[in-house]
């Protein structure tokens, strides 16, 4: 695993500074109840109308651990190699918010749920591997709103309460694209454990950003600012991209770095302080008294174990092995697992080279075109399948194929069925070939006595014109074939 192949440095007079990354990932626990209510956790409800007494925060409420939501964290760490505590302690982190009704958010402090585990990143230059520092249970608050009422701030609750992940990893990305590679890979294996549904449209999955900078060569980390709540990769990678150089020129110029919470505007594209670490809140931090540590079994952790599915890195290590494919190839079938089950639907019948470049060319583009998941794809793997069979048999030529495969995206026919509609055969039969070239050549004979005196180039000419007389049904394999004789 080679290290640091993708570094993000800045120069600035004659000094190179090495930027360094940690990210706090917020995953919305896929549930359908939130962490200690049985309120549900849908998208998109009319505002509070998905809120309990105990999301309200009224007097005398008590929280239930959803057992589900743990069992989605353990799944989760399972994925991510890390250690799982038997013991973890759910805290009251304290302070006053409009749309956090109970005064404090109940979240997991010194003792997580999850410890030390690892995310290995699909790099194009190869494989990195990123630590994870631990992973935590928390609840969500509300959401302050306050572009409806010109006076008012208006909060609506459905989000209270509902469970997110806090995945922390160690300072060891260093590139926009190791943010890039190490969110999908995130996402990608909560997919695969079906743990998080890794929206981030809807929120399901944004960060908090920690940032600095150190001059290349130095051992140290340089002091670090926070970016909060960052919802999208591309607005990690811009907020990342202008702190990085904020802090370059502070030090450039005399200046060191206050370890501070900023934000990030989408709008102006830059980041500006929210507090620094003087005013840090003091969240006084204490277990809560209505729950008990959290204590879960080995035969707990063992049940979930033997139910992980294999997950992206074990099924592209399977890919490339089985199938031969490359490690760029695997990747791409890997990163989302519906792909991976259609391909390994298609190869079931089909040739494997023929099948993946089909998916990942025409089907891909396809999908993207419509902006289909590849579960709503048009063509089902079965008909792609047998799409891709008539190419290999030499039924039909790739290019026929590929009017074919347009006439499937509108309404996943049978590829067959279209082929003997439309008369699109490939034409292999050597004697009505030969007829069709025999055309050419005698409407052609000034062009045959240029071949002849060494105009080799225009070989392409003939077979041009016989799969043009031929409707571009001719077996090109033949056609070439067939012409050098005729031609010599
Ligand atoms: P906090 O409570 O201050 O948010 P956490 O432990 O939850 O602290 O998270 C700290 C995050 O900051 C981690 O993701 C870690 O990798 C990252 N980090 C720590 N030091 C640095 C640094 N010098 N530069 C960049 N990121 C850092
Ligand atoms: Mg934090």
């Amino acid at each position: 695993m080679s290290k640091n192949q993708s570094e993000y440095l800045i120069k600035r007079n004659n000094n190179e500074y090495e930027v360094v990354i940690g990210l706090e990932v917020h995953a919305q626990v896929l549930s359908e109840s939130k962490l200690f209510s049985s309120s549900s956790t849908k998208f998109g409800a009319e505002p509070n109308t998905q809120v309990s007494l105990v999301d309200a925060a009224f007097p005398g409420m008590l929280p239930v651990i959803n057992e589900f939501c743990i069992k989605q964290a353990v799944k989760t760490g399972i994925g991510l190699k890390a250690k799982i505590n038997k013991k973890s302690i759910f805290d009251r982190k304290n302070y006053f918010y409009a749309d956090l009704p109970q005064g404090y958010q109940i979240s997991q402090y010194k003792n997580p749920i999850v410890g030390e585990g690892s995310v290995v990143l699909d790099l194009p230059s190869g494989e990195k591997k990123i630590g994870i520092e631990r992973l935590h249970l928390e609840q969500d608050a509300g959401k302050s709103i306050h572009d409806i009422d010109p006076q008012n701030t208006l909060v609506d609750l459905n989000r209270s309460g509902v469970a997110l992940m806090e995945i922390v990893s160690k300072p060891d990305l260093r590139s926009l694209e190791e943010v890039n590679a190490y969110v999908k890979k995130l996402r990608s294996i909560m997919r695969y454990l079906g743990t998080c549904d890794g929206n981030m449209q809807e929120g399901s999955l944004r960060a908090d950003v920690n940032v600095s900078v150190r001059k290349k060569g130095q051992k140290e980390l340089g002091t670090r600012c926070e970016i909060k709540n960052v919802n999208s990769i591309k607005f990690m990678q811009m907020a990342i991209e202008y702190e990085a150089n904020r802090q370059v020129d502070v030090i450039e110029e005399g200046g060191s770095i206050d370890q501070e919470t900023r934000l990030f505007d989408t709008k102006k594209n830059q980041t500006r302080s929210m507090r620094s670490k003087e005013d840090a809140h003091d969240y006084r931090y204490f277990p809560d008294p209505d729950l008990l540590p959290l204590e879960i079994s080995d035969k707990f952790i063992d049940e979930l174990k033997k139910n992980i599915p294999e997950l992206p890195d074990e099924k592209k290590k399977r890919f490339i092995e089985k199938f031969k494919l490359s490690a760029y190839e695997a990747n791409i079938l890997v990163s989302d697992n519906e792909t991976s089950k259609y391909f390994e639907e298609v190869i079931k019948e089909s040739d494997v080279k023929i099948s993946t470049n089909w998916i990942t060319g025409e089907l891909f583009a396809l999908l993207n075109e419509k902006n289909l998941e590849i579960s709503e794809s048009p063509i089902s793997a079965k008909n792609l399948s047998k799409l891709i069979n008539l190419i290999k048999d030499g039924t039909i030529s790739g290019k026929i194929a590929k009017s074919v495969f347009e006439i499937m995206a509108d309404g996943n026919k049978d590829p067959k069925k279209i082929i003997e509609e439309k008369g699109l055969k490939q034409q292999s039969d050597p004697k009505e070939l030969e007829k069709l070239i025999d055309k050419v050549i005698n409407d052609n004979q000034d062009k045959v006595k240029e071949y002849k005196s060494g105009k080799e180039k225009l070989f392409g000419f003939f077979v041009g014109q016989t799969m043009k007389i031929s409707g571009g049904k001719a077996n090109p394999k033949l056609v070439n074939e067939i012409l050098k004789k005729k031609l010599t």
